[in-house]
């Protein structure tokens, strides 16, 4: 007997931990952009995983790399070398031109590596008096879940009744480089900043901010560490956000995509200067870089993105769904803000909130998600074709129109 959506969701109500608030769809397969129901309804996806699908639903050069992993070896777990991590952590060194790669998991555990190696290059070889480094942040800044991560968060609902919280984070006004320099002493080991922040609504700070930021730090001997989890590998129609801009951190945290949408897949990039700090034993992780999921399934996405298809990609098919979203300005819609094939888009928060403009937008084919009150992303899939951008923004225009009576 198959189940209605409706039971499905009340299944899972009953013994889940209610931290999440999903829309009532309930998806049983999906390919390239698309997902279908368990009643064969299909939606397109312009949420991607919060781009962790960035290649697509099943991409093929995905599924066949951990196919063929499976039939091999799926974990050896680092206490022994596995045959395919030399190549992934080469290829997405050499991707990023620097040297050395942390393999992890999750964007947190990115996140958490990066604090910690950065604190270590501050005592070892900055110089900072033990236990004094701070780290400065961005106000709105979204980089993950864990206890430390949201000593720094802003975010109250990420935070209430969490503390006590990590010390040693300062948090500066996003997008003002003379406010992120003023916040600098001589303890000052790294900034962390997401190039554009996500979660806040796809907010991009002013183009000359992070070459000012990368300045200021390199003239303080302060390590610039970007989180490139949402931002980075083709979303925003360049490997990285901070090519865009023409700046190069010292670390970039990579997450999401670099999963091809299969596996948790992560890590820390940078050069053996900072990353060449941790000692054996100093940091580490039972998956981080297993055979499947860091080595197939990350070296097959390294592969993808070195053809530039996909980095070209977004930057065409983003221009027309921002041609398409800057139409309904004045509609219902107060802004967009879009980089690639990323966009927030502020609905007038009179019509309604983003939620209820995503739950339209479902019953009209669509998956969107909503962030702050009344502002919506799309991130769909790279794969996207040009009729499904137009079908995206169709829809939402539909919805608006539904909205304003
Ligand atoms: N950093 C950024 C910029 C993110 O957007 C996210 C997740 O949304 C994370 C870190 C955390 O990644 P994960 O959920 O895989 O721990």
């Amino acid at each position: 007997m198959s189940s209605t959506p409706a039971q499905f969701i009340a299944a899972e109500d009953a013994h889940i931990a209610h931290t999440y608030h999903p829309l009532p769809v309930v998806v049983a397969t999906a390919e390239g952009a698309w997902v279908t129901d368990v009643e064969g309804r299909r939606y397109l996806d312009c949420l991607a995983a919060y781009s962790a699908v960035n290649f697509g639903h099943g991409h093929p050069a995905l599924i066949a790399a951990a196919t063929a992993q499976l039939d091999r070896v799926t974990l050896t777990s680092r206490a022994f070398h596995n045959d395919r991590l030399g190549p992934f952590v080469a290829a997405l060194a050499a991707l990023a031109k620097k040297d050395l790669v942390i393999p992890m998991n999750t964007g947190a555990e990115a996140v958490e590596s990066g604090l910690k190696a950065a604190r270590a290059w501050g005592y070892r070889v900055k110089g900072v008096a033990p236990d004094r480094a701070n780290i400065i942040v961005a106000d709105g800044n979204f980089h993950g879940r864990t206890i430390t991560i949201i000593s720094f968060s802003d975010d109250a609902t990420a935070t209430t009744d969490f503390g006590p919280f990590t010390p040693g984070f300062r948090s500066v006004p996003y997008g003002d480089a003379a406010a992120l320099e003023s916040a600098i002493d001589g303890n000052t080991v790294a900034v962390l900043l997401e190039p554009i922040q996500g979660e806040a609504g796809i907010l991009i700070p002013p183009v000359d901010y992070l070459p000012a930021v990368r300045d200021i730090t390199t003239r303080h001997n302060v390590l610039f560490i970007a989180d490139e989890i949402q931002s980075g590998l083709g979303r925003t129609g360049a490997t990285f956000q901070c090519d865009n801009v023409g700046v190069v951190p010292d670390l970039y945290l990579l997450g999401k995509a670099l999963g091809g949408g299969i596996v948790p897949v992560s890590a820390v990039v940078g050069n053996a200067d900072i990353l060449g700090v941790l000692g054996a034993g100093e940091h580490g992780s039972t998956f981080g870089g297993n055979p499947l999921a860091a080595a197939a399934v990350g070296s097959a996405v390294v592969g993808l993105l070195e053809t530039g298809e996909y980095q070209e990609r977004a930057r065409v098919m983003g221009a027309r769904l921002t041609a398409g979203l800057e139409r309904l300005v004045g509609f219902g819609v107060l802004a967009v803000r879009s980089a690639g094939l990323w966009a927030g888009i502020d609905i007038d928060p009179s019509l309604a909130t983003g939620r209820r403009v995503c739950e339209l937008l479902m019953s009209r084919g669509v998956l969107a998600k909503d962030t702050h009150g009344s502002t919506i992303r799309l991130a769909p899939p790279i794969v996207i074709t040009a009729e499904d951008v137009d079908f995206a923004v169709d829809q939402l225009e539909a919805v608006l129109l539904e909205l304003r009576g």
